[in-house]
């Protein structure tokens, strides 16, 4: 079960979830909770603050618990000090499952569980989600979405999307593919073809022929000596342009890339490259689609990647937080430009041959309304004028950019540890790369998370649960025995806790990261 920013395995043992399932639950918590209502016959108010040592008394609790009250004065005395009978309202601040996405899941499930989006039928909810999605999506106007299952699906769709619009306008050569090394795309055929880690690659014949990888936008891993970001930028840009050229501009349909590149190990984009490889593709007339999976609201302090690197997409992958994983969904944006040459096109064939049973299903779209409306409004006011319809709604962005400082600077504090060689992240996103000699050419011996496999598979007769290969599977396995859940990716460990995430619950993580990161740091010295 879950609960709040906390799972709890089988055993019944408590972990602070700081990857937010898999980079996806955002409002799995923080709910208000109408806890009763307190009548005083004669109360003395200065201000509110008077009011609270009287109603944490009664109900016995916390100050940091209680989030509202409101109070009706009945009669009152003169000047600011005023007596008179209240009717208080209280509520308390509860951590749990976001009970407004299971009563709009529960309340479609009664109204229509499910209706396909074949043949121009449709449900609202698939309607009225493309409609708040498309305002939500600022960097640029957006036009149509496509509804999905997952990321992978979603990044075929694109794919597909891309042939068809290229084959509709009579270009039957642009059809390639240029993603980067280390990407993270999916695991179907072609998004796995797109993603640019060996091992989705190695015994699955991919990628497939059509996907060409330029480079890792990782700065610190692969900056020559003296060169600025700008000057590294400039060189990815001018490497990606002779690929195009040295391809045929012609043959070239589309650039995909993620704001930060999560699952790769949550890879920054250095200083003006989206600018550059923007002007890039732009002049080889490639279409740019942002992988919005992870980064998308609110991951990154903005409510988009492409809001923060200024980036506008011809197409947007977005999933994963979408319902706050409530749900499976996922959904591609396509352009105007894009959708018009589709749907002109799919008029004349008199079908647009494209689509999932599942695509729009209404529980899942439901779900990820209710998750909109409440990344979007407006933020928890100290004081609440009306605790009988209790304002639940958050500002998710404004929260990730309150906290996040306290989460970056948290970790950062670590970065002169011997065993680290990369401390990075932007809003609630972080990753650690474990190295030696605070060198990215100096890796740890891969056995080393190898020896600690066959040790607890001996010694414990049980099998860790992280990723066996690399230091980074120790520090993971020290984490789980703090109660701190990660990602682990051999030398990289990865965090991107819920974002309704709280200073003590940051504090938490924190301390446990730290306690993990001693014992790895005695583990290297045994070690070596
Ligand atoms: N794209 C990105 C950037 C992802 O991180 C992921 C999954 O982690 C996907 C696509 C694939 O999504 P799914 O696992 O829902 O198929």
């Amino acid at each position: 079960r879950t609960e709040g920013c906390y799972a709890y395995d089988a055993n019944g043992k408590r972990y602070l979830d700081a990857l937010a399932g898999l980079w996806c639950t955002a409002l799995d918590s923080d709910t208000t909770v109408n806890i009763g209502i307190a009548n005083m016959s004669r109360a003395i108010f200065c201000n509110v603050g008077y009011l609270k040592p009287f109603v944490f008394h009664q109900d016995k609790i916390s100050s940091s618990e209680l989030i509202g009250w409101r109070s009706e004065v009945t009669s009152s005395g003169a000047g600011k000090v005023k007596i008179g009978e209240a009717r208080l309202e209280i509520s308390r601040r509860e951590r749990g499952n976001e009970p407004r996405l299971v009563e709009a899941a529960t309340a479609q499930l009664n109204k229509l569980p499910f209706y396909h989006s074949f043949w121009n039928r449709t449900t609202k909810p698939s309607l009225d989600l493309a409609k708040d999605l498309l305002e939500t999506f600022t960097a640029r106007k957006m036009a149509k979405v496509f509804f999905t299952n997952s990321g992978s699906e979603a990044n075929d769709t694109q794919v597909k999307l891309v042939w068809y619009y290229n084959n509709a306008l009579g270009r039957p050569n642009k059809k390639k593919f240029i993603a980067r090394a280390k990407s993270y795309h999916g695991s179907t055929l072609i998004s796995a073809s797109l993603s640019g880690l060996p091992a989705l690659h190695q015994k699955f014949d991919l990628p497939a022929p059509f996907v060409l990888h330029t480079d890792c936008p990782h700065y610190w891993r692969y900056h020559l000596e003296g060169e600025t970001e700008e000057e590294y930028s400039t060189r990815l840009a001018n490497n990606l342009e002779n690929l195009i050229v040295k391809e045929g501009p012609e043959t070239i349909a589309a650039f995909i890339a993620e704001p930060v590149m999560g699952a790769g190990g949550v890879i920054l984009p250095p200083a003006t490259y989206f600018e550059k490889i923007q002007a890039v593709v732009k002049k080889y007339n490639i279409l740019f689609i942002a992988d919005e999976v992870i980064c998308a609201f609110g991951r990154l302090g903005t409510m988009f990647g492409c809001d923060k690197y200024n980036i506008k997409p011809d197409l947007v992958s977005v999933a994963k937080a979408l319902s706050s994983a409530y749900m499976p969904i996922a959904g591609v944006m396509v352009s105007p430009e894009i959708s018009e040459v589709i749907y002109s096109e799919s008029n004349k064939l008199g079908t647009f041959s494209h689509g999932f049973t599942y695509s729009g299903h209404p529980v899942s779209c439901a779900v990820a309304i209710e998750a909109l409306k409440l990344y979007k409004c407006v933020s928890i006011l100290p004081l609440r004028k009306s605790i009988s319809h209790p304002c639940r709604e958050r500002n998710i962005v404004e929260k990730v950019e309150s906290i996040s400082p306290r989460f970056q600077d948290g970790l950062k504090s670590f970065s002169d540890s011997p065993i680290v060689g990369e401390i990075r992240g932007t809003g609630l996103i972080h990753g650690t790369e474990f190295t030696d000699n605070k060198s990215p050419n100096d890796p740890f011996p891969s056995e080393w998370g190898m020896f600690h496999f066959y040790f607890l598979f001996l010694l414990e007769r049980k099998l860790s649960s992280v990723c066996m290969i690399g230091i980074g599977a120790y520090f993971g396995s020290q984490c789980e025995k703090q109660g701190l859940l990660i990602r682990v990716a051999g030398d990289s460990i990865m965090m991107s806790p819920p974002l309704i995430i709280t200073p003590p619950e940051v504090d938490e993580l924190i301390n446990k990261y730290g306690r993990a990161l001693k014992a790895t740091e005695e583990r290297v010295k045994e070690l070596k």
